[in-house]
């Protein structure tokens, strides 16, 4: 079932493996839009489609697929959902992850670009290369996708392919100043949704507090005695028991950006 979170936008929460992820539903004065669109045909056939149907939304006002990034929790059911709609629109940052039968519906959009006349795309690297977030002018209100991960989720943990871009990114949504933030998954410890200038900042400290917390440990057991990612995420885990598991390719990042900061 949709879950109504701001005007204008509604939420449907869909399982993936141990955990939800998430695809929105926004109402625009040029039809709808879908923020991505799940893992899988089932999801797409199965619980999305059916679910659009029950809201009695026309599957032809659906103009748009936005594409938060390229991981399989947030786009692998865009075939299924391409070959069903096929005259959607698919907004990302770049296409080298649509299949090939697909990529002439691709816009490769642009950093502030304003899509649907009352949306706008912001780019929010950081988690990965190519996630992208998208404000919603009316309410300031702002999909970030998993572009902020606070302590992260599950045995996923908090997912950094660039701990620099991470940090920028969240400066980045600071200085916007967001009325309302809505995240893919329920993140620990603040969950899916900040509402409110007093939450959303409370949101990003969190945020920025996890990757500083992050970034000081691994320097410390560097620094000690190890440089192997998998020994100090383990020691991680050990030592922060009620966190959600911290993956070691963020390790790695982590490790690889000390080594840089350091030659600089
Ligand atoms: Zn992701």
């Amino acid at each position: 079932m949709f879950v109504h979170e701001r005007e204008n936008i509604d939420r449907l929460w869909i399982p993936f493996d141990s955990v939800r992820t998430s695809v929105f539903l926004i109402q625009t004065t040029e039809g709808y839009l879908l923020f991505d669109c799940a893992s899988s045909e089932y999801d797409i056939r199965k619980l999305l489609l059916p679910e659009l149907k029950k809201q009695g939304i026309p599957f032809e006002d659906i103009q748009w697929l936005f594409c938060s990034h390229f991981h399989s929790d947030h786009t692998g059911g865009l075939p299924y959902l391409l070959n069903d709609l096929p005259w959607i629109h698919i907004a990302a940052k770049d296409s080298s992850n649509v299949p090939p039968a697909f990529k002439h519906r691709v816009h490769m959009v642009c950093d502030t670009e304003s899509i649907m006349n009352d949306l706008q795309v912001l780019f929010t690297p950081g988690h990965s290369d190519d996630s992208i977030s998208l404000l919603d002018k009316r309410t300031n209100t702002l999909l970030s996708g998993d572009a902020l991960q606070q302590r992260g989720i599950g045995k996923y943990g908090t997912g950094i392919a660039s701990p620099a871009l991470y940090y920028q990114t969240i400066q980045r949504i600071r200085q916007l100043q967001p009325e309302c933030l809505l995240a893919s998954h329920a993140y620990d410890p603040l969950g899916e949704k900040a509402e409110g200038t007093l939450a959303v900042k409370q949101y990003l400290d969190e945020n920025e507090e996890y990757l500083l917390t992050l970034e000081a440990f691994v320097k410390k057991q560097v620094n000690a005695d190890t440089s192997n990612a998998t020994l100090i995420a383990e020691q991680f885990r050990n030592t922060h028991p009620n966190f959600p598991s911290l993956p070691v390719w963020t390790v790695q990042t982590i490790i690889r950006k000390l080594s840089t900061d350091e030659q600089e």
